[in-house]
């Protein structure tokens, strides 16, 4: 037989059950064996982990590339190699700021031709439940999207919102096919009130952004959909839960027998109201950054283990689209640039500062979203038969961002001259190296498109 691949040797290996030092056998972009302790095993080419992390590849739950259509925003070449900077090693793509949007098998079809030869990591799409294409849902299904992404609130671009009909039915339906629906939870009637009153009282300040958007309509939203989950049975998946309470009211909804998880982003862990009147429309997001004392409890919800999933919810645009909110919050674009730091940000804020252990953090971004969409155990471990996704970290490395280690298509962020305590140093996927020393070594179109199995 010839020699493997390759053999990671001298590792600190983190898995969601714990860390253990060996080295890992890699062959044909799989995992071959998880090699404990010292021992050697002969392979065409080693890497000398020297004694640093070894995390499973992140799987991204949460990213908008944009393309087609709107690829000069970002775009799969651009916003996968931002990925592989930042440890990412498998991106699910939302549905929306896309045009067309993945609400047909035919629109999806196209996704797919447009992006072929671009990522240089492994990528999944979402698909979406839009008022109303319940009939398409079988179909993009059955083509391998790995949930139906629905927003409460209007979404801003050319993605229909749904009322609890949709909802209901939607969920039904994720049912008898076995999916799920991922709800972006805030509701529309009252942010759209609010919203009214402070442009009529000719409010343009940051702290408006947010006042039009208190965590009492985004809890509301949140019951409601977890309500629905229960009645249907359908699986729930809230994205970028901003506040304590709703994960709490998620966490209690579990217990009660409904199917439901939870992801929030890193900018809901490391940024609160008065951080973003310093930053500006830079960290516009919706829902909003929220105060200091919901950030500390959010930690908390994280430690308590009530937080499924961190995602990044990358959401770029061009600068002049941030630009425009200088003078007036409410005309910049909501989203945030963040994909390359998201790793990062929780190793420097939660594993170093507050002590999160690492097993927990590789759950929280690589094993619980490999699972939720149906990629796991290809994807979300290190351990034989699954794909050798694989970031080395240096946990003690202290670095600032600059504008230009951005590798997004447009260079701003509101990480921009955050200093963190942890660093990716080199990311692998499927064995091959795809970012190394401050370069991406990755060739775009090598990413591979992954479909939820059943
Ligand atoms: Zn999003």
């Amino acid at each position: 037989m010839a020699s493997p691949d390759l053999f990671l040797t001298d590792a600190e290996i983190v898995s969601e059950e714990g860390i253990l030092h060996g080295g890992v056998l890699i062959d044909q972009g799989k995992v071959v064996e998880v090699v404990p302790g010292a021992e050697q095993r002969a392979a065409r080419h080693v890497i000398d982990v020297g004694g640093r992390y070894l995390l499973p590849g992140v799987v991204d739950g949460h990213v908008h590339f944009n393309q087609p259509g709107r690829e000069h925003w970002e775009g799969y070449r651009h916003g996968s190699m931002a990925a592989a900077a930042g440890g990412v090693t498998t991106t699910l793509e939302m549905p929306l700021n896309a045009t067309p949007p993945t609400i047909s098998v035919a629109n999806l079809d196209l996704k797919r031709r447009a992006v072929v030869g671009e990522p240089v990591v492994d990528y999944a799409l979402w698909g979406g439940l839009v008022d109303n294409n319940l009939a398409d849902m079988a179909g993009l299904h059955h083509e391998g999207v790995i949930g139906f992404k629905a927003f409460l609130s209007d979404s801003g671009v050319d993605f229909a919102r749904i009322d609890d009909d949709l909802l209901y039915a939607g969920l039904l339906k994720a049912k008898e096919l076995g999916t799920l629906i991922g709800v972006h939870a805030e509701n529309e009637y009252v942010c759209r009130h609010l919203g009214g009153e402070m442009r009529a009282g000719g409010r343009t300040d940051t702290a408006s952004w947010c006042a039009g958007r208190p965590p009492a309509e985004e809890l509301e939203a949140i019951q409601r959909a977890c309500y629905w989950a229960g009645v249907t049975g359908g699986r729930l998946h809230l994205v970028h839960v901003s506040i304590p309470e709703g994960v709490r009211a998620a966490a209690g909804a579990k217990v009660n027998g409904v199917s439901v998880t939870v992801e929030t982003c890193p900018h809901y862990l490391l940024f609160d109201e008065q951080d973003f009147e310093r930053l500006g429309p830079v960290a516009k997001c919706a829902p909003p950054i929220r105060s200091r004392a919901l950030v500390e409890e959010l930690w908390s919800c994280i430690a308590s283990g009530l937080v499924d999933t961190i995602g990044s919810d990358h959401s770029p645009c061009p600068l002049e689209d941030k630009a425009a909110g200088t003078d007036d919050i409410w005309l910049a674009w909501g989203g945030i640039t963040g994909i390359q730091t998201m790793l990062p940000a929780m190793l420097s804020e939660g594993v170093n500062r507050r002590g999160l252990p690492l097993p927990q953090l590789v759950k929280l971004m690589s094993a619980n979203p490999a699972r939720i969409f149906g990629l796991y155990p290809r994807k979300g471990r290190i351990a034989a038969g699954s794909d050798a996704d694989l970031v080395i970290i240096n946990l003690e490395k202290e670095w600032t961002l600059a504008a230009e280690g951005l590798f997004s298509r447009h260079r701003h962020s509101p990480y921009v001259g955050c200093t963190f305590t942890g660093a990716v140093e080199r990311t692998l996927v499927r064995g091959v190296t795809v970012y190394q020393d401050d370069h991406v070594t990755g060739t775009p179109g090598f990413g591979q498109l992954m479909c939820r199995s059943a």
